[in-house]
């Protein structure tokens, strides 16, 4: 028994979404909704898998988008990010006007995330950090059991999040990146918010970044 995951890109920012889910039970979490919403709910049903909670590593639109409208329509909770992106939340219909998007409905957090946190769904646990820089309230999420981990916009193969926006900072980034991501393991593979997986490994040696090369 496992947890397993599939990866949709999703809105015009192609914004990795990603559904995860515990092969026992087939409940499954929908990691940063930023829109699509038929084509999430499509891919869910199509797998056999009951949504039962919304997991956000941080508020930009296009990864919270969609939050607002999905757990309403699906009875969701809103689990995350930490309260540190509460302004972001403040600022989404602000947001959709920026950057184009359907006007997004908004949302209160059911919980909020802290570092050290854990989020369950089905028989599988994962472990919570906070990683601010390219937001304040940004987290990710870490499976040590199948080595992945979910990183919104904190890294990207051959990248790394952009700083320049409302709260970013970017040795604030950097410092979270190699004191919370690197711990998790060269062999961890992570999911980005955009763009394709890459593992800590590969970019703790080349990355141009953060890289140690
Ligand atoms: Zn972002
Ligand atoms: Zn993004």
């Amino acid at each position: 028994m496992t947890l397993r995951y599939l990866t949709i890109p999703v809105t015009a920012f192609q914004q990795n979404c990603s559904l995860v889910w515990c092969d026992e039970t087939m409940d499954a979490a929908v990691i940063d909704p930023g829109g699509d919403l038929p084509r999430l709910k499509e891919a869910a049903q199509k797998r056999g898998l009951t949504l039962k909670a919304i997991w956000l590593t941080h508020a930009h639109i296009d990864h919270a988008g969609g939050t607002g409208q999905l757990a309403r329509e699906q009875h969701l909770p809103i689990i995350g990010p930490h309260p540190g992106d509460q302004f972001w939340i403040d600022g989404l219909a602000k947001q959709s006007q920026m950057f184009g998007f359907p006007p997004a409905e908004s949302f209160t957090p059911t919980r909020w995330l802290a570092d050290g946190d854990t989020v369950s769904i089905g028989r599988q646990t994962l472990n919570v950090r906070h990683c601010p820089g390219h937001t304040p309230g940004h987290v990710v999420f870490h499976s040590p059991a199948i080595e992945r981990a979910f990183v919104g916009d904190v890294l990207f193969a051959g990248s790394i999040g952009r700083t320049d926006l409302p709260g970013g900072d970017q040795d604030t980034l950097i410092a979270s990146i190699q004191q919370r991501l690197w711990p998790m393991g060269d062999a961890t593979v992570f999911i980005p918010g955009h763009g394709p997986e890459s593992s800590f490994g590969v970019e703790r040696r080349s990355n141009p970044y953060v890289g140690e090369r």
